[in-house]
Formats: C-alpha cells, structure tokens, sequence
C-alpha cells in the first residue's frame, strides 16, 4: 500500500495548487495550496500515508459524515436526495420546503447538529469525543476558522432561519449555528480523520466502539455515494466510483466497504467545492488498486 500511495502522489504532482481555497471562510484562504497529503486505514486498523497526511487541516463537512452517524435515523427530517444546487443554496432548501434534500448540504447537517445537540447537550463536544476516541488521536478546534465563519456564515444563518422558519429545528438558531461551525472548525490530519472513519469499512464496527449497525453502515455509504460530493457526486462517482465525502478545507475521505478508508487532503477546489487534487488522487489509487463498488 505504501508503494500505492507514493505512486498516487508522483501522478498527482501536477495538479496540487490547482483550484482555489475555500472564500466563505477568510481564515481558510490562508492555507498554502501546494499541501498534499493521503492516508490509508486498512481494515485491520493500520495505517500507512503520504505528503502531509500528518498535518492537521480544517475538516469542515467531514465532519456532516460523523455528525450523521452520532444523530441517527434522520428521515423524517431531512431527504436522501441528490442536489444540482450548490452545498449552501437557499433555493434548494425553499423548493424542498424546509426539510433538506440530503444530510450532507449545509441545511441538512444544521438538522442533523440540531438533533445531535437535542440528544447530548453539545453536539460539537459528542463529536469531538467520539473522533478522539476512535482515531486515538487529541481533536481540537481551530478557534481562529470557527470565528472566521461565525463572522461571515450569514449564508449558513439565513438557512438555519429558513429551516426554522418552517418548524424543522427544535433548538435555538443561535445555539445550532455554534454547534455547526464547531463542528466544522475541527481540525485533524488524514491519518486520523482516515483512522475515525474506519467504522464505515467495517460494516458499522469501530475502533472504539459499534458505531453503527451493519444496515445503517451500509447505508450511510450509500447516502455517500450519492450525496457526500454535492452537485459533483455523478462525475465523481464515474472517475472513482467509491462513497466519499468532501469538506472545503480540501479534504475528501472515502470508503472501499471491507477494505480500507482513504482521507485526501489538498486546499485547492472546484466549483463545487471539492478538492481538485484529492478527486484526482483517489481516481489514480481506484485504478491502481481496481477498488470499486461497482
Ligand atoms: N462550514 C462550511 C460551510 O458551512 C462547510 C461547507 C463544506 O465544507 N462544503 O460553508
């Protein structure tokens, strides 16, 4: 594997810095473009990386995968369709009448964080616990990203207004917007984030504890594959063809069910605001490697 990774960073070399840096959050823009790192958690709970898989990077919509799995059955509240609109689009969550097409768009992790603070208290802390305890790892938050988008998320404020608006939040705005960027303003590095994620390989089982039954592991890969890269979820789908979820601090992890989790890191992204050189990377490691779900 790690012959696979070396090979995957000297067939990626060109593309790092392709792609801009996140510009909702100020803070982020100030992350070099020329970072690359990749991890690999195998099944049996090694793992091995390349680059700069040990540097902590702001996780940001990662962290709507393990939001997900903490906060449980969410189908009364919110869909598990794809969406042509952006991550963060109002009209989307408009046309869909307040309950959010899927998990992973902005609007739908602010119901997932608003169910997840109504069972623990503090939705941001039960995160950060559950990603300590099943990477190993300390997990902190990068406080500068998290007042950055508290400062700027009027976006993310007007969807938590909007989903309000129609009855689907049970808690105060305010206090799932906190939530929500704190959550988001982890930061972690792909060996741990690759190492916490590892659940979803192995039908719900974690390092720490069962995560999730086999069903709703098996599940939960689905609603990747088909929501976790927004609007860009058919292209990336077609290239690698495995579940992944993005964030736009440049991270994408992705999942080859009984095998092993990869978590790509790299600044630059697309339009739709998934890491150019992480898609790339993985689209080389599912071909060198013949890992597919299809
Ligand atoms: N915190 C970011 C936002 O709300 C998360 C979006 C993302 O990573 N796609 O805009």
């Amino acid at each position: 594997m790690q012959g696979v990774l070396e090979q995957v960073a000297a067939g990626v070399r060109s593309v790092v810095g392709q792609g801009k840096q996140a510009v909702s959050i100020p803070a982020l823009a100030r992350v070099p473009l020329n970072r690359f790192g990749m991890a690999v958690a195998t099944a049996d709970g090694d793992v091995v990386g390349v680059g700069d898989w040990d540097e902590p990077f702001s996780v940001q919509s990662l962290s709507k995968l393990f939001t997900l799995a903490l906060a449980g059955d969410m189908r009364d509240r919110v869909g598990r369709e794809p969406s042509t609109l952006a991550f963060n689009s109002l009209s989307q969550l408009e046309l869909d009448e307040g309950r959010p097409r899927n998990p992973f768009l902005n609007a739908g992790a602010l119901v997932t964080t608003d169910q997840l603070l109504s069972t623990t208290g503090d939705a941001a802390a039960a995160l950060r616990g559950f990603l300590a305890a099943e990477s190993g790892a300390e997990v902190a938050v990068d406080l500068s990203v998290a007042e950055s988008e508290l400062e700027t998320g009027h976006r993310n404020a007007a969807l938590a207004h909007l989903i309000a608006g129609y009855g689907n939040l049970h808690n105060p705005v305010t206090d799932v917007l906190r939530n929500y960027v704190h959550s988001c303003a982890i930061a972690m590095s792909c060996r741990d984030l690759a190492l916490a994620g590892l659940f979803l390989a192995r039908t719900g089982r974690g390092r720490a504890t069962q995560v999730l039954s086999a069903s709703d592991a098996r599940r939960l890969n689905a609603t990747m594959l088909v929501c976790g890269m927004y609007d860009g979820a058919g292209e990336f789908a077609y290239r690698v063809g495995l579940p992944a979820k993005s964030g736009i601090g440049g991270g994408v992890l992705a999942v080859v069910p009984n095998r092993c989790v990869v978590c790509v890191w790299s600044p630059g992204l697309d339009r739709c605001g998934n890491s150019v050189a992480a898609v790339a990377a993985l689209e080389i490691f599912s071909a060198l490697t013949g890992y597919s779900v299809f």
